[in-house]
């Protein structure tokens, strides 16, 4: 199979509201270009320096999505060209992309990534935190950020009972949260759903799907 037959399966099994993010983390330009060519042009990468990098040698069509853990003095680095930045996690990773995005003259849409599985090791807000960010006075002060959506990563495990669980709750949170709009608060994307669960998460209600390996191969 190649990439392109690949993509192809994907795009096919895709509701039309559900967009697909190409995940190209550790995959090669000669790779990103066979999607390229065959028309998708959202891709995802988890790391700063190597988005940078991919983002220099590529046609500038390209949406470049931050799905990784984003630190603070790295922002800097992606805030001219980033299209989506899916994984924040803290009011002041907030603030700093509201610079960032101010000295490059533009507004930088973002996810918050809230913690739904067991692995304490995925990062992401608890419920709590969540609500103090949205309800924190200073979020409206925040002109070149606006909040589109929440992300979320579900437990890498066989057990389908729990990965719905996980996503279910995330969808209840985000429809909770969805009828609260503030000037800089839109929550319309869902961001879940990776090779192994993506088919869950669109039952489920997701709005975007973040697929590598069943794109490019394992990496
Ligand atoms: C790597 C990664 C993906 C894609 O994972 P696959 O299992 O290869 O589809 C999705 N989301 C995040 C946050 C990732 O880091």
């Amino acid at each position: 199979m190649t990439i392109k037959n690949n993509l192809e399966i994907i795009q096919q099994q895709l509701p039309k509201n559900v967009t697909l993010v190409a995940v190209s983390k550790t995959k090669p330009i000669e790779d990103i270009m066979q999607v390229y060519e065959a028309g998708h042009k959202i891709f995802g990468e988890n790391k700063v320096q190597e988005m940078c990098d991919k983002w220099k040698q590529l046609p500038k069509d390209i949406q470049w999505h931050m799905i990784g853990h984003l630190q603070t003095n790295k922002v800097k680095y992606i805030a001219p060209f980033v299209h989506l930045i899916h994984g924040v996690d803290s009011f002041k990773l907030l603030k700093e992309i509201n610079k960032q995005a101010q000295k490059n003259n533009r507004v930088i849409n973002v996810l918050l990534q809230i913690h739904i599985a067991k692995e304490s090791t995925k990062f992401g807000l608890n419920t709590e935190e969540l609500d103090s960010i949205l309800n924190n006075s200073e979020l409206q002060d925040l002109k070149y950020v606006r909040v589109v959506g929440l992300m979320g990563m579900a437990t890498f495990t066989d057990d389908i009972q729990i990965i719905k669980n996980e996503f279910y709750s995330l969808k209840l949170l985000f429809d909770y949260y969805k009828t609260q709009n503030k000037s800089n608060v839109s929550l319309d994307i869902l961001s879940m759903g990776m090779s192994g669960d993506y088919k869950i998460a669109i039952d489920f209600g997701s709005t975007m799907v973040r697929v590598g390996s069943s794109i490019f191969g394992t990496r």
